[in-house]
């Protein structure tokens, strides 16, 4: 007999959600998306929507009743969530890796655990754990909540112990992580594609952020061989002993002296992949489409170099800007259909292809200057 569970689910209904589910569809696959939010983007599309809570028990249900396998787009569910699936269906990421990924702590932690540099931290559980950091000499830090932070939010630069003492304060939490604030030369992201068996490495891409959020992607990153091959096999050591299969993204900061810090673990698709739509062969969005669907893939090779820009909802103002004008077959423009524009709410993004990655990257700087 026929299996019945015809949908694949998606926990989330946020852009990564959205460019997953237009993919899944254009290859023939039907997607349920749960989120609480009615007016997700990824709701409005998908082949079912349900709008509820995480760990809404029906909801739940009617997912292990409809589905074989869900993954997601946000690390930021309860990873009970996945506990629960896994115990009924396939679910990649694992809620091992969610668990991990969500919680700054328990991130550098495993990270410590198995030999890989990042910045020199701190754990503050307590206010007594925070009064053992007065006598640290060497600052800037930057205390950052140990969960529910995205794009800079939770997060603040502190130059002494005074303004630490502010910042615990300020920023209404219970556990913190103090990083040493690195000197950054380059930050750099490695998403990659975990088949289980076989794992498929994207173009490494080079970020640039404002204001925390990213602002840019350049691909391909202007880094060295020996770089790209550390990078690699960061990536490649943090897969094996997280057991993970599904795609997963790794920041990475380059600092001053050349060396390879990492910096967070996305265990999901990711912004600075959104150039691999039109970049390359196979975009990530497609491989998490595969991993899910049990098919087989092959590499993803960069066509041809890419510049990805953000479109955050500032750039929306009153109205939301004249994309009509641009009539380019190698510029890109991707709205999420998002109803409320605010400032710094990631509305869209805008890929420009070119055959020379400094031309692409002036185009993008004339695009985003002519929207604002
Ligand atoms: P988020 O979850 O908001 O992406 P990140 O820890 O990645 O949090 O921080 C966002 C950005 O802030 C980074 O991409 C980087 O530009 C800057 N940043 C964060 N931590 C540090 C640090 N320890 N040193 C220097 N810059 C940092
Ligand atoms: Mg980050």
């Amino acid at each position: 007999m026929l299996s019945n569970k015809k949908f694949i689910a998606m926990l989330g209904g946020g852009q990564l959600g959205l460019m997953f589910t237009q993919i899944a569809q254009k290859k023939g696959e039907k997607v349920l998306v749960l989120d609480p939010d009615s007016d997700c983007p990824a709701g409005k599309i998908a082949d079912k929507f349900i709008n509820a809570d995480y760990l809404d028990e029906e909801a739940l249900r009617t997912i292990v009743n409809n589905c074989e396998v869900c993954t997601t787009e946000f690390e930021n569910i309860p990873f009970k969530t996945l506990e629960i699936l896994e115990k009924k269906i396939k679910v990649y990421p694992c809620s091992e890796a969610l668990k991990i990924s969500q919680n700054r702590i328990l991130e550098k932690n495993f990270l410590k655990k198995i030999n890989i540099p990042t910045t020199e931290y701190f754990e503050i559980k307590s206010k007594k754990e925070l009064d053992r950091l007065s006598n640290i000499s060497n600052w800037p830090y930057i205390i950052k909540t140990s969960t529910f932070g995205y794009d800079g939010k939770g997060q603040k630069i502190v130059s002494n112990f005074q303004e630490l003492l502010n910042a615990y304060i300020e920023l209404e939490s219970k556990d913190f992580i103090l990083e040493k604030k690195v000197n950054l030369k380059k930050e750099v992201s490695q998403v990659a594609a975990s088949y289980g068996d076989e794992i498929f490495f994207l173009p490494i891409s080079e970020n640039i952020h404002i204001n925390n959020i990213l602002h840019k992607s350049l691909v391909p990153a202007d880094i060295n061989n020996e770089v790209n091959i550390s990078i690699r096999k960061i990536t490649e050591k943090i897969i094996k002993n997280l057991n993970y299969k599904g795609v997963i993204c790794i920041e990475f900061f380059i600092d001053e002296n050349e060396t390879i810090l990492v910096n967070e673990i996305a265990p999901r698709t990711h912004n600075s992949g959104h150039y691999s739509i039109e970049g390359c062969n196979i975009s990530q969005f497609e491989h998490q489409v595969n991993i899910l669907s049990n098919k087989k893939s092959e590499d993803s090779i960069l066509i041809s170099p890419a510049v990805m820009i953000n479109l955050l909802g500032e750039l929306w103002n009153e109205k939301a800007p004249d994309f009509n004008a641009i009539q380019d077959g190698n510029v890109h423009i991707h709205l999420y259909n998002k109803t409320i524009a605010k400032k710094g709410r990631k509305m869209g993004h805008v890929t420009i292809i070119n055959d020379s990655l400094k031309s692409a990257n002036d185009i993008a700087d004339q695009l985003f200057k002519s929207l604002n």
